[in-house]
Protein backbone atom coordinates (compact mmCIF):
# COMPACT_ATOMS: atom_id res chain seq x y z
CA UNK A 1 0.00 0.00 0.00
CA UNK A 2 1.39 3.29 -0.61
CA UNK A 3 1.70 5.83 1.87
CA UNK A 4 0.84 9.34 1.20
CA UNK A 5 -0.09 13.11 3.04
CA UNK A 6 -3.25 13.19 4.51
CA UNK A 7 -6.31 15.29 2.82
CA UNK A 8 -8.00 18.02 5.19
CA UNK A 9 -10.76 19.81 4.27
CA UNK A 10 -10.89 22.78 5.43
CA UNK A 11 -14.80 24.57 5.70
CA UNK A 12 -15.46 27.93 5.58
CA UNK A 13 -12.29 30.63 4.43
CA UNK A 14 -12.41 33.29 7.17
CA UNK A 15 -9.93 33.79 9.30
CA UNK A 16 -9.79 30.75 11.56
CA UNK A 17 -9.94 28.74 8.11
CA UNK A 18 -7.19 29.97 6.64
CA UNK A 19 -5.29 30.08 9.66
CA UNK A 20 -6.04 25.97 9.98
CA UNK A 21 -4.98 26.01 6.00
CA UNK A 22 -2.19 27.67 6.33
CA UNK A 23 -0.85 25.41 9.01
CA UNK A 24 -2.59 22.24 7.98
CA UNK A 25 -0.24 22.60 4.54
CA UNK A 26 3.13 23.24 6.87
CA UNK A 27 3.15 19.97 7.84
CA UNK A 28 3.11 18.37 4.61
CA UNK A 29 -0.97 17.70 4.28
CA UNK A 30 -2.99 18.09 1.44
CA UNK A 31 -5.42 20.73 1.94
CA UNK A 32 -9.27 21.59 0.47
CA UNK A 33 -10.59 24.75 1.85
CA UNK A 34 -14.36 25.56 0.65
CA UNK A 35 -15.63 28.58 1.20
CA UNK A 36 -19.33 29.13 0.75
CA UNK A 37 -19.48 33.10 -0.27
CA UNK A 38 -18.06 34.63 -3.70
CA UNK A 39 -14.57 36.35 -0.68
CA UNK A 40 -12.11 35.01 1.50
CA UNK A 41 -11.58 36.41 4.80
CA UNK A 42 -15.53 36.10 6.46
CA UNK A 43 -16.16 38.86 9.20
CA UNK A 44 -13.12 40.61 8.23
CA UNK A 45 -12.96 41.24 4.35
CA UNK A 46 -12.53 43.52 1.67
CA UNK A 47 -15.95 44.79 0.10
CA UNK A 48 -16.66 46.98 -3.10
CA UNK A 49 -17.83 50.42 -3.18
CA UNK A 50 -18.38 52.67 -5.77
CA UNK A 51 -14.92 54.70 -4.90
CA UNK A 52 -13.37 51.40 -4.79
CA UNK A 53 -12.05 48.80 -1.70
CA UNK A 54 -13.32 49.56 1.85
CA UNK A 55 -13.47 46.74 4.88
CA UNK A 56 -16.89 45.42 6.03
CA UNK A 57 -16.01 46.91 9.76
CA UNK A 58 -12.74 48.68 10.80
CA UNK A 59 -10.48 46.33 12.80
CA UNK A 60 -8.14 46.73 15.16
CA UNK A 61 -4.96 43.92 16.47
CA UNK A 62 -3.02 44.93 19.00
CA UNK A 63 0.36 43.77 19.94
CA UNK A 64 -0.57 40.99 21.99
CA UNK A 65 -1.60 39.31 19.05
CA UNK A 66 0.95 37.03 18.12
CA UNK A 67 -0.85 33.98 16.52
CA UNK A 68 -2.25 36.77 13.85
CA UNK A 69 1.11 38.37 13.52
CA UNK A 70 3.44 35.54 13.26
CA UNK A 71 0.43 34.20 10.79
CA UNK A 72 1.08 37.42 8.81
CA UNK A 73 4.75 37.12 9.14
CA UNK A 74 4.84 33.27 7.60
CA UNK A 75 2.97 33.98 4.53
CA UNK A 76 5.75 37.31 3.94
CA UNK A 77 3.27 40.16 4.75
CA UNK A 78 5.90 43.10 5.96
CA UNK A 79 4.17 43.89 9.16
CA UNK A 80 5.74 47.25 9.47
CA UNK A 81 4.18 48.49 5.69
CA UNK A 82 0.84 46.56 6.12
CA UNK A 83 0.31 47.86 9.92
CA UNK A 84 0.18 51.37 11.17
CA UNK A 85 1.83 50.94 14.45
CA UNK A 86 -0.05 53.63 17.20
CA UNK A 87 0.63 53.54 21.06
CA UNK A 88 -2.29 52.61 22.94
CA UNK A 89 -5.13 55.89 23.36
CA UNK A 90 -8.23 56.56 23.94
CA UNK A 91 -8.15 60.56 22.76
CA UNK A 92 -11.18 62.59 21.92
CA UNK A 93 -11.26 64.98 19.01
CA UNK A 94 -11.46 68.14 21.39
CA UNK A 95 -7.58 66.76 23.02
CA UNK A 96 -9.64 64.82 26.01
CA UNK A 97 -8.70 61.25 26.86
CA UNK A 98 -5.66 58.89 27.76
CA UNK A 99 -2.66 58.58 25.79
CA UNK A 100 0.21 55.83 26.58
CA UNK A 101 3.04 57.66 26.09
CA UNK A 102 5.38 56.94 23.36
CA UNK A 103 8.67 56.51 25.71
CA UNK A 104 7.18 53.51 27.48
CA UNK A 105 6.68 51.71 24.65
CA UNK A 106 10.52 50.29 24.60
CA UNK A 107 9.95 49.13 28.69
CA UNK A 108 10.97 45.51 28.58
CA UNK A 109 7.70 43.50 29.34
CA UNK A 110 7.36 43.33 33.15
CA UNK A 111 7.01 47.02 32.80
CA UNK A 112 4.70 47.58 30.18
CA UNK A 113 1.54 48.44 32.91
CA UNK A 114 3.61 51.57 33.43
CA UNK A 115 2.90 52.64 29.93
CA UNK A 116 -0.67 52.68 30.99
CA UNK A 117 -0.06 53.52 34.05
CA UNK A 118 1.75 56.80 32.74
CA UNK A 119 -1.43 57.50 30.30
CA UNK A 120 -4.01 57.44 33.20
CA UNK A 121 -1.69 60.07 35.02
CA UNK A 122 -1.46 62.18 32.26
CA UNK A 123 -5.52 61.68 31.27
CA UNK A 124 -6.20 64.84 30.01
CA UNK A 125 -9.76 66.70 30.96
CA UNK A 126 -9.62 64.32 34.03
CA UNK A 127 -9.14 65.57 37.57
CA UNK A 128 -6.64 64.36 40.01
CA UNK A 129 -8.98 62.03 42.09
CA UNK A 130 -10.51 60.46 38.92
CA UNK A 131 -6.72 59.84 37.44
CA UNK A 132 -5.99 58.50 41.16
CA UNK A 133 -8.76 56.08 41.17
CA UNK A 134 -8.34 55.26 37.75
CA UNK A 135 -4.70 53.67 38.61
CA UNK A 136 -5.39 52.32 41.78
CA UNK A 137 -8.31 50.24 40.18
CA UNK A 138 -5.12 49.23 37.74
CA UNK A 139 -3.11 48.19 40.73
CA UNK A 140 -6.16 46.49 42.47
CA UNK A 141 -6.71 44.31 39.38
CA UNK A 142 -3.21 43.42 39.07
CA UNK A 143 -2.77 42.70 42.30
CA UNK A 144 -5.81 40.17 42.45
CA UNK A 145 -3.94 38.61 39.77
CA UNK A 146 -6.10 39.97 36.64
CA UNK A 147 -8.73 37.48 37.78
CA UNK A 148 -12.38 38.21 39.61
CA UNK A 149 -15.58 36.36 39.57
CA UNK A 150 -16.48 34.31 36.91
CA UNK A 151 -19.72 36.04 36.89
CA UNK A 152 -18.90 39.42 37.65
CA UNK A 153 -19.57 42.20 34.67
CA UNK A 154 -17.45 44.85 33.83
CA UNK A 155 -19.62 47.33 35.15
CA UNK A 156 -19.39 45.19 38.59
CA UNK A 157 -15.89 45.42 38.59
CA UNK A 158 -16.15 49.47 38.20
CA UNK A 159 -18.01 49.98 41.02
CA UNK A 160 -17.05 52.72 42.92
CA UNK A 161 -14.61 54.66 39.73
CA UNK A 162 -15.44 58.13 38.85
CA UNK A 163 -18.37 57.80 36.01
CA UNK A 164 -16.12 59.66 33.62
CA UNK A 165 -13.56 57.24 34.36
CA UNK A 166 -15.60 54.37 33.33
CA UNK A 167 -17.26 56.36 30.64
CA UNK A 168 -13.64 57.64 28.99
CA UNK A 169 -11.75 54.55 29.57
CA UNK A 170 -13.63 51.21 30.67
CA UNK A 171 -16.51 51.64 28.70
CA UNK A 172 -15.14 52.51 25.39
CA UNK A 173 -12.29 50.31 25.69
CA UNK A 174 -14.22 47.49 26.85
CA UNK A 175 -16.56 47.84 24.16
CA UNK A 176 -14.41 47.89 21.45
CA UNK A 177 -12.59 44.67 23.02
CA UNK A 178 -15.70 42.31 23.60
CA UNK A 179 -18.70 44.64 21.20
CA UNK A 180 -20.49 43.80 24.56
CA UNK A 181 -22.33 46.53 27.07
CA UNK A 182 -20.61 46.98 30.18
CA UNK A 183 -23.50 45.88 32.15
CA UNK A 184 -23.62 42.25 30.36
CA UNK A 185 -19.82 42.26 29.16
CA UNK A 186 -17.95 39.37 31.22
CA UNK A 187 -15.04 40.72 34.05
CA UNK A 188 -13.01 37.88 33.39
CA UNK A 189 -12.89 38.50 30.02
CA UNK A 190 -12.20 42.21 30.26
CA UNK A 191 -9.29 41.32 32.49
CA UNK A 192 -7.90 38.96 30.40
CA UNK A 193 -7.96 40.91 27.43
CA UNK A 194 -6.27 43.68 29.64
CA UNK A 195 -3.46 41.21 31.27
CA UNK A 196 -2.55 40.68 27.67
CA UNK A 197 -2.35 43.83 26.36
CA UNK A 198 -0.07 44.58 29.25
CA UNK A 199 1.65 41.70 30.05
CA UNK A 200 1.65 39.46 27.11
CA UNK A 201 4.20 38.40 24.55
CA UNK A 202 4.22 40.30 21.44
CA UNK A 203 6.74 39.70 18.63
CA UNK A 204 9.28 42.49 18.14
CA UNK A 205 9.01 45.70 18.02
CA UNK A 206 5.46 45.66 19.44
CA UNK A 207 4.66 46.28 22.74
CA UNK A 208 1.45 44.19 23.50
CA UNK A 209 -0.46 47.49 23.84
CA UNK A 210 0.19 48.61 21.03
CA UNK A 211 -2.46 49.23 18.47
CA UNK A 212 -2.25 47.64 14.80
CA UNK A 213 -4.30 49.67 11.76
CA UNK A 214 -4.21 48.04 8.33
CA UNK A 215 -2.91 50.52 6.47
CA UNK A 216 -4.72 48.62 3.14
CA UNK A 217 -8.14 46.80 2.96
CA UNK A 218 -8.30 43.75 4.95
CA UNK A 219 -8.11 41.53 1.78
CA UNK A 220 -5.09 42.73 1.17
CA UNK A 221 -4.07 42.24 4.85
CA UNK A 222 -4.36 38.62 5.19
CA UNK A 223 -7.29 36.49 2.62
CA UNK A 224 -4.70 37.52 -0.48
CA UNK A 225 -1.74 36.55 1.37
CA UNK A 226 -2.70 32.93 2.44
CA UNK A 227 -4.81 32.34 -0.71
CA UNK A 228 -1.85 32.99 -2.68
CA UNK A 229 0.50 31.17 -0.24
CA UNK A 230 -1.93 28.00 0.04
CA UNK A 231 -2.34 28.19 -4.10
CA UNK A 232 1.46 27.85 -4.78
CA UNK A 233 1.88 24.83 -2.01
CA UNK A 234 -0.65 23.04 -4.10
CA UNK A 235 -3.84 23.58 -1.91
CA UNK A 236 -7.59 23.62 -3.82
CA UNK A 237 -8.65 26.19 -3.12
CA UNK A 238 -12.73 26.76 -3.98
CA UNK A 239 -15.06 29.58 -3.47
CA UNK A 240 -18.75 29.51 -4.02
CA UNK A 241 -18.95 26.08 -2.53
CA UNK A 242 -21.09 25.73 0.42
CA UNK A 243 -21.35 22.56 2.20
CA UNK A 244 -24.25 21.23 2.77
CA UNK A 245 -23.85 18.17 4.38
CA UNK A 246 -21.04 15.43 6.00
CA UNK A 247 -20.94 11.82 5.81
CA UNK A 248 -18.50 9.62 8.07
CA UNK A 249 -17.51 7.14 5.21
CA UNK A 250 -14.72 4.70 5.94
CA UNK A 251 -14.80 2.33 8.59
CA UNK A 252 -12.16 2.78 11.62
CA UNK A 253 -9.06 1.92 10.55
CA UNK A 254 -6.77 -0.52 12.96
CA UNK A 255 -6.02 1.35 16.00
CA UNK A 256 -2.44 -0.46 15.01
CA UNK A 257 -1.85 1.51 12.39
CA UNK A 258 -2.22 4.90 14.05
CA UNK A 259 -4.39 4.18 17.62
CA UNK A 260 -7.28 5.44 16.20
CA UNK A 261 -9.89 2.53 16.51
CA UNK A 262 -12.90 4.81 15.51
CA UNK A 263 -11.40 7.81 13.11
CA UNK A 264 -13.61 7.99 9.95
CA UNK A 265 -13.28 9.41 7.11
CA UNK A 266 -15.00 11.94 5.57
CA UNK A 267 -17.42 12.87 2.31
CA UNK A 268 -18.55 16.11 1.84
CA UNK A 269 -21.74 17.47 -0.10
CA UNK A 270 -20.84 20.85 -1.67
CA UNK A 271 -23.86 22.82 -3.42
CA UNK A 272 -23.08 23.53 -6.90
CA UNK A 273 -19.91 21.41 -7.09
CA UNK A 274 -17.77 17.98 -6.94
CA UNK A 275 -17.71 16.51 -3.36
CA UNK A 276 -15.14 16.50 -1.72
CA UNK A 277 -13.52 13.85 0.45
CA UNK A 278 -11.17 13.97 2.88
CA UNK A 279 -9.32 12.28 5.64
CA UNK A 280 -10.17 15.11 7.88
CA UNK A 281 -12.64 17.85 8.35
CA UNK A 282 -11.78 21.56 10.21
CA UNK A 283 -15.23 22.27 10.63
CA UNK A 284 -14.42 26.57 10.48
CA UNK A 285 -17.79 28.11 9.84
CA UNK A 286 -19.81 30.29 12.10
CA UNK A 287 -21.06 28.45 15.33
CA UNK A 288 -24.63 28.28 13.93
CA UNK A 289 -23.51 26.88 10.64
CA UNK A 290 -21.63 24.12 12.44
CA UNK A 291 -24.04 23.37 14.74
CA UNK A 292 -26.62 22.81 11.23
CA UNK A 293 -24.01 20.72 9.63
CA UNK A 294 -23.29 18.70 13.01
CA UNK A 295 -27.04 18.24 13.46
CA UNK A 296 -27.41 16.99 10.42
CA UNK A 297 -24.65 14.54 10.69
CA UNK A 298 -25.78 13.41 14.07
CA UNK A 299 -29.01 11.93 12.02
CA UNK A 300 -27.26 9.99 9.23
CA UNK A 301 -27.63 6.78 9.43
CA UNK A 302 -23.71 6.63 8.53
CA UNK A 303 -22.77 8.17 11.84
CA UNK A 304 -20.57 6.24 13.62
CA UNK A 305 -22.18 4.70 16.58
CA UNK A 306 -22.27 6.66 19.75
CA UNK A 307 -21.12 9.79 18.08
CA UNK A 308 -24.22 12.06 18.00
CA UNK A 309 -24.05 12.45 21.66
CA UNK A 310 -20.45 13.86 21.83
CA UNK A 311 -21.99 16.61 20.09
CA UNK A 312 -25.21 17.45 21.83
CA UNK A 313 -23.73 19.60 24.37
CA UNK A 314 -21.35 21.26 21.34
CA UNK A 315 -24.69 22.06 19.48
CA UNK A 316 -26.74 23.42 22.42
CA UNK A 317 -23.55 25.52 23.46
CA UNK A 318 -23.72 26.80 20.06
CA UNK A 319 -27.27 27.45 19.56
CA UNK A 320 -27.28 29.34 22.83
CA UNK A 321 -24.45 31.85 21.61
CA UNK A 322 -26.25 34.94 21.47
CA UNK A 323 -24.62 37.59 18.63
CA UNK A 324 -23.90 41.20 19.01
CA UNK A 325 -24.28 43.15 15.53
CA UNK A 326 -21.49 46.08 14.42
CA UNK A 327 -22.25 48.72 11.96
CA UNK A 328 -19.68 50.57 10.05
CA UNK A 329 -20.76 54.13 8.59
CA UNK A 330 -18.07 55.28 5.93
CA UNK A 331 -18.15 58.95 5.44
CA UNK A 332 -15.86 60.57 2.78
CA UNK A 333 -14.71 64.58 4.12
CA UNK A 334 -14.78 67.24 1.37
CA UNK A 335 -11.46 66.85 -1.51
CA UNK A 336 -8.34 68.12 0.07
CA UNK A 337 -9.29 67.96 3.64
CA UNK A 338 -6.87 66.51 5.94
CA UNK A 339 -7.18 64.94 9.38
CA UNK A 340 -4.86 66.58 11.95
CA UNK A 341 -4.84 64.47 14.84
CA UNK A 342 -1.90 62.98 16.09
CA UNK A 343 -3.43 59.47 16.47
CA UNK A 344 -5.73 57.93 13.09
CA UNK A 345 -8.41 56.97 15.44
CA UNK A 346 -10.36 58.82 17.79
CA UNK A 347 -12.81 57.65 20.73
CA UNK A 348 -16.16 59.84 20.22
CA UNK A 349 -18.62 60.89 23.18
CA UNK A 350 -21.37 58.38 22.67
CA UNK A 351 -25.15 58.42 23.19
CA UNK A 352 -26.88 55.04 21.83
CA UNK A 353 -29.54 57.37 19.61
CA UNK A 354 -27.71 60.59 19.35
CA UNK A 355 -24.63 59.99 19.13
CA UNK A 356 -24.18 55.98 18.09
CA UNK A 357 -20.47 55.92 17.10
CA UNK A 358 -17.68 55.26 19.63
CA UNK A 359 -14.94 55.48 17.38
CA UNK A 360 -13.56 57.52 14.24
CA UNK A 361 -10.94 55.70 12.40
CA UNK A 362 -8.66 58.13 9.59
CA UNK A 363 -7.98 55.95 6.05
CA UNK A 364 -5.47 57.39 4.08
CA UNK A 365 -6.55 57.04 0.28
CA UNK A 366 -5.04 54.47 -1.53
CA UNK A 367 -2.40 56.76 -3.50
CA UNK A 368 -0.60 59.45 -2.29
CA UNK A 369 -2.78 62.54 -1.85
CA UNK A 370 -5.75 60.74 -2.68
CA UNK A 371 -8.72 61.78 -0.31
CA UNK A 372 -8.91 60.27 2.78
CA UNK A 373 -12.25 58.31 4.46
CA UNK A 374 -13.82 57.91 7.57
CA UNK A 375 -14.54 54.81 9.31
CA UNK A 376 -17.18 55.51 12.30
CA UNK A 377 -17.66 52.56 14.46
CA UNK A 378 -21.07 52.02 16.27
CA UNK A 379 -20.03 48.94 18.42
CA UNK A 380 -23.56 46.85 19.58
CA UNK A 381 -25.74 49.15 18.52
CA UNK A 382 -29.12 50.24 20.11
CA UNK A 383 -31.32 47.61 19.21
CA UNK A 384 -33.64 50.93 18.33
CA UNK A 385 -32.01 51.31 15.35
CA UNK A 386 -31.83 47.54 13.99
CA UNK A 387 -33.40 47.47 10.50
CA UNK A 388 -32.83 51.26 10.38
CA UNK A 389 -29.18 51.18 8.54
CA UNK A 390 -29.88 54.57 6.99
CA UNK A 391 -31.18 56.40 9.72
CA UNK A 392 -28.17 55.37 11.74
CA UNK A 393 -25.96 56.16 9.23
CA UNK A 394 -27.61 59.59 9.66
CA UNK A 395 -27.24 59.76 13.13
CA UNK A 396 -23.63 59.32 12.63
CA UNK A 397 -22.79 61.75 9.65
CA UNK A 398 -24.02 64.47 12.32
CA UNK A 399 -22.33 63.06 15.06
CA UNK A 400 -18.95 63.19 13.31
CA UNK A 401 -19.67 66.40 11.43
CA UNK A 402 -20.30 68.10 14.99
CA UNK A 403 -17.52 66.35 16.89
CA UNK A 404 -15.00 67.02 14.23
CA UNK A 405 -16.26 70.29 13.36
CA UNK A 406 -16.44 68.82 9.58
CA UNK A 407 -19.79 70.24 7.80
CA UNK A 408 -19.42 68.50 4.50
CA UNK A 409 -18.73 64.87 5.37
CA UNK A 410 -20.86 62.84 2.83
CA UNK A 411 -21.78 58.85 3.66
CA UNK A 412 -19.98 56.87 1.09
CA UNK A 413 -21.34 52.99 2.79
CA UNK A 414 -23.09 51.41 5.77
CA UNK A 415 -22.19 47.74 6.25
CA UNK A 416 -24.12 46.51 9.48
CA UNK A 417 -22.83 42.56 10.63
CA UNK A 418 -25.59 41.44 12.46
CA UNK A 419 -23.61 38.67 13.85
CA UNK A 420 -20.36 40.57 14.33
CA UNK A 421 -19.16 38.73 16.95
CA UNK A 422 -20.71 36.66 19.97
CA UNK A 423 -21.98 39.09 23.14
CA UNK A 424 -19.60 37.96 25.40
CA UNK A 425 -21.46 37.45 28.71
CA UNK A 426 -20.00 36.24 32.10
CA UNK A 427 -19.87 32.14 32.74
CA UNK A 428 -20.44 31.55 28.88
CA UNK A 429 -19.98 28.23 28.07
CA UNK A 430 -18.34 27.93 24.92
CA UNK A 431 -18.07 25.09 22.27
CA UNK A 432 -14.37 22.84 22.15
CA UNK A 433 -12.54 22.03 19.64
CA UNK A 434 -12.51 18.78 19.57
CA UNK A 435 -15.37 16.73 17.74
CA UNK A 436 -14.13 13.06 17.11
CA UNK A 437 -10.39 12.02 15.96
CA UNK A 438 -11.16 13.58 12.29
CA UNK A 439 -13.31 16.28 12.77
CA UNK A 440 -12.16 19.32 14.53
CA UNK A 441 -14.24 22.90 15.28
CA UNK A 442 -12.46 26.19 14.49
CA UNK A 443 -13.55 29.65 14.58
CA UNK A 444 -14.03 33.10 17.13
CA UNK A 445 -16.77 31.07 18.71
CA UNK A 446 -14.70 28.16 20.10
CA UNK A 447 -13.67 27.64 23.64
CA UNK A 448 -10.66 30.48 24.17
CA UNK A 449 -9.37 32.91 26.00
CA UNK A 450 -10.33 35.75 23.76
CA UNK A 451 -13.87 37.19 22.81
CA UNK A 452 -14.54 37.41 19.41
CA UNK A 453 -11.41 38.19 17.68
CA UNK A 454 -9.37 37.74 14.71
CA UNK A 455 -6.90 36.76 17.49
CA UNK A 456 -9.05 33.71 18.57
CA UNK A 457 -10.26 32.59 15.51
CA UNK A 458 -6.51 32.52 14.08
CA UNK A 459 -5.77 30.48 17.48
CA UNK A 460 -8.53 28.30 17.36
CA UNK A 461 -7.64 27.44 13.44
CA UNK A 462 -4.10 26.35 14.53
CA UNK A 463 -5.14 24.81 17.46
CA UNK A 464 -7.62 22.83 15.88
CA UNK A 465 -5.14 21.71 13.06
CA UNK A 466 -2.71 20.47 16.28
CA UNK A 467 -5.78 18.66 17.53
CA UNK A 468 -5.89 16.54 14.23
CA UNK A 469 -1.72 15.40 14.39
CA UNK A 470 -2.26 12.70 17.01
CA UNK A 471 -5.02 11.28 14.36
CA UNK A 472 -2.86 12.07 10.92
CA UNK A 473 0.99 12.00 11.38
CA UNK A 474 1.93 9.05 12.87
CA UNK A 475 2.08 6.07 10.29
CA UNK A 476 -0.72 7.53 8.34
CA UNK A 477 -2.81 4.82 7.22
CA UNK A 478 -4.18 5.26 3.24
CA UNK A 479 -7.76 4.96 2.88
CA UNK A 480 -9.80 6.94 -0.08
C1 LIG B 1 -17.61 44.86 11.76
C2 LIG B 1 -16.68 44.01 12.56
C3 LIG B 1 -15.64 44.60 13.28
C4 LIG B 1 -14.76 43.80 14.01
N1 LIG B 1 -13.72 44.40 14.66
C5 LIG B 1 -12.74 43.62 15.18
C6 LIG B 1 -11.55 44.21 15.68
O1 LIG B 1 -11.38 45.42 15.66
N2 LIG B 1 -10.58 43.38 16.16
C7 LIG B 1 -10.73 42.03 16.18
O2 LIG B 1 -9.79 41.34 16.60
N3 LIG B 1 -11.88 41.45 15.75
C8 LIG B 1 -12.87 42.20 15.24
N4 LIG B 1 -14.01 41.63 14.74
C9 LIG B 1 -14.20 40.17 14.91
C10 LIG B 1 -13.51 39.35 13.83
O3 LIG B 1 -13.76 39.86 12.53
C11 LIG B 1 -14.03 37.91 13.90
O4 LIG B 1 -13.85 37.43 15.21
C12 LIG B 1 -13.31 36.99 12.94
O5 LIG B 1 -13.24 37.52 11.64
C13 LIG B 1 -14.05 35.64 12.91
O6 LIG B 1 -13.39 34.77 12.02
P1 LIG B 1 -13.88 33.26 11.84
O7 LIG B 1 -12.99 32.66 10.81
O8 LIG B 1 -13.97 32.61 13.17
O9 LIG B 1 -15.38 33.33 11.30
P2 LIG B 1 -15.95 33.93 9.92
O10 LIG B 1 -15.17 35.13 9.54
O11 LIG B 1 -17.40 34.09 10.12
O12 LIG B 1 -15.64 32.80 8.84
C14 LIG B 1 -16.49 31.72 8.60
C15 LIG B 1 -16.55 31.49 7.09
O13 LIG B 1 -17.31 30.30 6.85
C16 LIG B 1 -18.06 30.51 5.67
N5 LIG B 1 -19.16 29.52 5.68
C17 LIG B 1 -20.30 29.53 6.42
N6 LIG B 1 -21.03 28.41 6.17
C18 LIG B 1 -20.32 27.68 5.27
C19 LIG B 1 -20.55 26.42 4.64
N7 LIG B 1 -21.62 25.68 4.91
N8 LIG B 1 -19.62 25.97 3.74
C20 LIG B 1 -18.51 26.70 3.46
N9 LIG B 1 -18.25 27.90 4.05
C21 LIG B 1 -19.14 28.38 4.94
C22 LIG B 1 -18.52 31.96 5.80
O14 LIG B 1 -18.92 32.48 4.55
C23 LIG B 1 -17.26 32.61 6.35
O15 LIG B 1 -16.41 33.09 5.32
C24 LIG B 1 -14.94 42.39 14.05
C25 LIG B 1 -15.99 41.81 13.35
C26 LIG B 1 -16.83 42.59 12.59
C27 LIG B 1 -17.94 41.93 11.82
Amino acid sequence: MVNRAPHVAVVGGGWAGLAAAVAACQRGWRVTLLEASPHWGGRARRVASRIGPLDNGQHILIGAYHATLGLLTTLGVPLDQALQRVPMALAYPDGGGMRVPRWTRTLPRPAHAVGLAAGLLGAQGWTWRERGAALARLVRWQLAGWRCAPLATVAELCVGLPPRVVADWVEPLAVAALNTPIQQASGAVWLRVLHDALHGPAPAPYAPSDLLLPRADLGTLLPDAATRWLAERGATLRRRARVTRLQAIAAAVSASDHGNADAPAWRLTVAQGDPVQADAVVLATPAWASARLLQALAADPGCPPGWEARWTTWVSRALALQHAPIATVWLAPPPGWTWRWPTPMLALRHHPERAPAQFVFARAGATPGADWRLACVVSAPDPAWHGRAADLAAAVQRQVRQALALPDAQVLATVVEQRATFACTPGLARPWTVLGPTLVAAGDHVEGPYPATLEGAVRSGLHAVEALDAALTPGFWPRL
